[in-house]
């Protein structure tokens, strides 16, 4: 990718000027410093505050979504609501809910406004004011992978989870042809919600979608 090549790299820089970037070997990047940044949703406070970030931007972007990671220990688990990933990255969503989220135009400032600045607001906001983590548009609900897709898919549990992403890693003709996991009892071409697996299709090919869920389900 390099730097003269990522999409919305030169706004960034200027909207954030804490951050530098940093070219990483295997031709990533990675933005570091100090994360300045204002905010607020409907109903909230506008916020003001600062996070020390480690943002690793893959050389697949916006196949694959950048990681990031708040690196003076300001977020712990218990602030994040246990949002935050095994190798301390922060939990922003699942990657099919950021697909949809910045489906529209999938640069890193889309990124950095619908996914990891709603995110930081949330926190901020609980610490300054306490209550629960307003995520607006990037709610998910419990952390993990596997509940915030359930949720998108307005699943009751894991096996229809399971069921509904092996449908989405088939091609559309022969995924219609099988039950549909939402419990109606028809195949899948014949009711609704083939619909919402459709409108993942138009985001992403299947093999990103296959790649993306399969190991989750
Ligand atoms: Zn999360
Ligand atoms: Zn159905």
């Amino acid at each position: 990718m390099g730097t003269k090549k990522l999409k919305g790299l030169e706004e960034f820089l200027e909207n954030y000027p804490g951050m530098s970037v940093m070219p990483l070997i295997d031709g990533g990047l990675c933005l570091r410093g100090k994360f300045k940044f204002r905010a607020t949703v409907p109903g909230g406070d506008e916020i003001e505050d600062i996070y020390r970030l480690e943002i690793v931007i893959p050389v697949s972007f916006p196949n694959d979504l950048p990681s990031v990671k708040e690196t003076d220990g300001k977020i712990t688990d218990e602030i994040a609501n246990g949002h935050l990933f095994s190798d301390g990255s922060l939990c922003l969503g699942s990657p099919l809910r950021l697909l949809k989220l910045i489906n529209d135009n999938p640069n890193l400032n889309n990124f950095v406004n619908k996914c990891l600045v709603p995110y930081l607001y949330a926190i901020s906001n609980k610490i300054r004011n306490g209550g629960g983590l307003l995520f607006g548009e990037l709610d998910h609900g419990n952390p993990g992978i596997t509940d915030d897709y359930i949720r998108l898919f307005g699943l009751k549990d894991h096996l229809r989870l399971a069921q509904t992403l092996q449908l989405l890693g088939l091609k559309k003709r022969i995924a219609n042809k099988k039950p549909c996991p939402c419990g109606c009892g028809q195949r899948l071409g014949k009711c609704g919600f083939k619909n919402i697996l459709n409108d993942f299709r138009k985001m992403a090919p299947v093999s990103w979608l296959k790649a993306h869920t399969l190991p989750f389900g």
